[in-house]
């Protein structure tokens, strides 16, 4: 392939997936279904159900567009090809065509059927028709109770838009790039599956622990579905939803930025070289707490003893703080505004006020 084709297929398979799945930037700079479509889409507020039937429809097209947009692309990036003469062209880039306008035009089928006696077929009014009940005659009714409870200022909402968390009042959404799954609050049981770690590092703002959550209905034609939330925000989501939260792995939420400090903190002193009590001595309790052993002692090892150039200073405390107490006092001696500088700063011993690093922290062995 020469390199117009080549720089122009890389350049459209890299647009098609920020599309797609539109990370931040894209979004920021507006390049979403929802902001190039806003005029016919409505309002979310006003009636979310109707605006999501709209959003995900016009998604299913524009995404089913994008092949044949390849193929026009590359009928103008390499116009030796002769790619809009279709009789001509030859076998494998009529294939394409024939595949790319198949697949769009498939969409715009299955888009006009969902349309079909007033949207009665879409995906969403199916899952709606799920929560008929004498209360809700209708899935019309039990849009109206979603979208009306959808405009209250105090319902729970987080997430990226093509995995949004939303608990009202009455009900569990999770609203994903081509659906919006449901459950009522009164008939779903939630359980804490799964906490993922993400650690201090030089790329991420601040730590964060993503806790997944399986939503069950007892109404055997809703479906199950999982929702992800940030540990800070679990408290909220705990207030909002009326249903008790299993925790069935017996999933560890760490719910401030300290205790995910900790955790970030206590394996990186694991690393650090251990330092041998002399003598075999026991070890007096912890100041800070009275109730573990003292197991950290401040030993100067990021820099040499001589050198001048580093502002860590030699601590000769005998080791009395555990290392839940020493990170504690650690976490809490940082701009807690700026948790992505913690772990490289420097805090004065909570003895004798001798700087130390994290490389400083010795486990006592
Ligand atoms: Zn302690
Ligand atoms: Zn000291
Ligand atoms: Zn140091």
């Amino acid at each position: 392939m020469e390199s117009p084709e080549l720089s122009f297929t890389l350049a459209y398979v890299a647009l098609s997936v920020c599309f797609v799945f539109t990370p931040n930037e894209f979004r920021s700079a507006g390049l979403t279904v929802q902001n190039l479509f806003q005029s016919w889409l409505g309002s979310e507020d006003v009636g979310f159900i109707q605006y999501h039937v709209r959003r995900t429809s016009v998604t299913l097209l524009v995404h089913s567009a994008l092949p044949l947009g390849y193929y026009l692309g590359m009928s103008l990036a390499a116009p030796e090809k002769e790619l809009l003469s279709v009789l001509q062209v030859d076998g494998v880039w009529r294939a394409f065509l024939l595949l790319s306008l198949c697949l769009h035009l498939s969409s715009w089928m299955l888009v006009l059927y969902w349309s079909l006696s007033s949207w009665s077929n879409h995906p969403i009014s199916r899952a709606l028709r799920a929560h008929v009940r004498p209360a809700l005659p209708g899935w019309g009714a039990v849009a109206t109770s979603i979208n009306t409870e959808f405009r209250r200022i105090d319902k729970f909402a987080t997430g990226p838009p093509a995995a949004r968390v939303i608990v009202t009042d009455g009900w569990v959404l999770k609203v994903s790039t081509y659906h919006i799954h449901l459950a009522l609050q009164s008939e779903c049981h939630v359980t804490v599956t799964q906490s993922r770690q993400h650690q201090f590092s030089p790329d991420l703002a601040s730590p964060t622990e993503i806790l997944t959550l399986r939503v069950e209905s007892i109404n055997p034609s809703v479906g199950g579905f999982s929702i992800s939330v940030n540990s800070s925000e679990y408290a909220d989501l705990r207030d909002k939803l009326r249903a008790p939260i299993r925790n069935s792995a017996n999933v560890v939420i760490h719910q401030t930025m300290s205790e995910l400090f900790l955790e970030t903190f206590r394996a990186q002193i694991d690393l650090n070289p251990p330092y041998r009590v002399p003598g075999g001595q026991e070890m007096e309790s912890c100041i800070g707490c009275m109730q573990t052993p003292a197991n950290t002692k401040l030993l100067r090892l990021c820099t040499a003893a001589d050198s001048e150039d580093s502002e860590c200073e030699q601590c000769f405390c005998r080791p009395m703080w555990c290392l839940s107490c020493l990170g504690r006092w650690f976490a809490s001696r940082q701009d807690q505004q700026r948790p992505e500088t913690w772990l490289s700063s420097r805090v004065p011993c909570p003895t004798c006020r001798a700087k130390f690093c994290v490389l400083d922290i010795c486990p006592v062995r």
